[in-house]
């Protein structure tokens, strides 16, 4: 199969190999498209040649420097949480969908509640903008009343999944090793986790924060390895921040991504890390002008398709 490879080389530069005739276990690295196609893509080398030993087969060597952020496509999702109804839903999808076609270079991911799924998912079907959905269980399925499996989700055409969003981890007291659990039924259905981490407002008076983040991660790389990290999407979404109106500062912000990108190891140029926490859009433009912030995970302004609209192409 004909991929192309990019491998690491120190810390200043990447090498992509274009076209290389691959054998054996090398997955295809993810596409943007493939998302909307539904396609599932595993990414990650299954095995770490030399470059030094592939280099003199190939034709062409590309390099380019790690300033490039065009690897990771900026990503805006919005969680409307508990809001909407029919009528309220039809005219906020119809108006998102007008102005916003796709010809821009992010992409938008919407996570109606539940029972709008069906409803969205109609709306959406034309447009080249995603259905994600705010929580799921762990389980497959079976005596679990009220809840709803990741086969569900994705049987409904959803292709992201929001986990550990701080609302549940509090409220549902949902445990690290359930949103671990989470990420792994969600991967199995072929849909891409968003996993959201962020500390208290004592956690970062106290100067935890980092502490937090830290465990919070390291539950699901220990549950899951960092691998299948190349299939999923980070959020940083501090709890003081979340529907407070209240903003990570942009070197509070960047000082975690940072940290977050550090902990995906080989994978750290590779993951989207989302910020969230009260982006509206007269500060998302400032967000996502800092290197380690790929988009946002939305609330509030999701709900208002001008504010929604103007943070997707504040992302392009
Ligand atoms: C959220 O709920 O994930 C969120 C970021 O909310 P808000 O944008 O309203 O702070």
């Amino acid at each position: 199969m004909h991929k192309n490879l990019r491998l690491k080389i120190g810390q200043g530069a990447d090498f992509i190999f274009g076209n290389l005739e691959l054998v054996g276990a090398f997955q295809s690295k993810r596409h943007k498209n493939t998302e909307k196609s539904g396609a599932k893509a595993r990414f990650g080398c299954m095995f770490k040649p030399s470059w030094l030993t592939l280099a003199p087969a190939l034709g062409e060597v590309l390099l380019l420097t790690k300033a490039s952020n065009a690897k990771r496509r900026q990503l805006v999702v919005g969680n409307w949480k508990m809001n909407g109804n029919l009528r309220e839903n039809a005219s906020l999808l119809a108006a998102i969908t007008k102005g916003w076609q796709g010809e821009r270079g992010a992409d938008v991911v919407i996570c109606p509640p539940y029972p709008y799924l069906y409803q969205s998912r109609e709306c959406l079907q034309h447009s080249p903008i995603l259905l994600g959905a705010q929580s799921v269980n762990e389980q497959d399925k079976g005596a679990f009343t009220g809840e709803v499996s990741a086969s569900m989700l994705a049987d409904l055409d959803c292709k992201f999944v929001i986990i550990g969003h701080n609302e549940r981890r509090r409220m549902q007291h949902e445990s690290d090793q359930q949103v671990a659990q989470k990420f792994v039924a969600v991967q199995k259905a072929g849909l891409i986790p968003i996993v959201c981490v962020g500390e208290s407002l004592q956690d970062r008076e106290q100067g935890k924060h980092l502490e937090t983040i830290s465990r919070q991660l390291n539950a699901v790389f220990a549950h899951t390895g960092k691998d299948v990290f190349s299939n999923a999407v980070l959020a940083y979404e501090p709890v003081w921040a979340v529907g407070t109106g209240k903003t990570a500062t942009p070197e509070q912000a960047e000082e975690v991504h940072k940290f977050m990108r550090a902990q995906l190891g080989v994978l750290a140029d590779e993951v989207r890390i989302l910020y969230g926490g009260s982006v509206k859009a007269h500060n998302a433009q400032q967000l996502f002008a800092l290197a380690d912030i790929d988009g946002a995970l939305l609330g509030g302004a999701s709900l208002d398709a001008n504010e929604f609209l103007a943070i997707c192409k504040a992302a392009e």
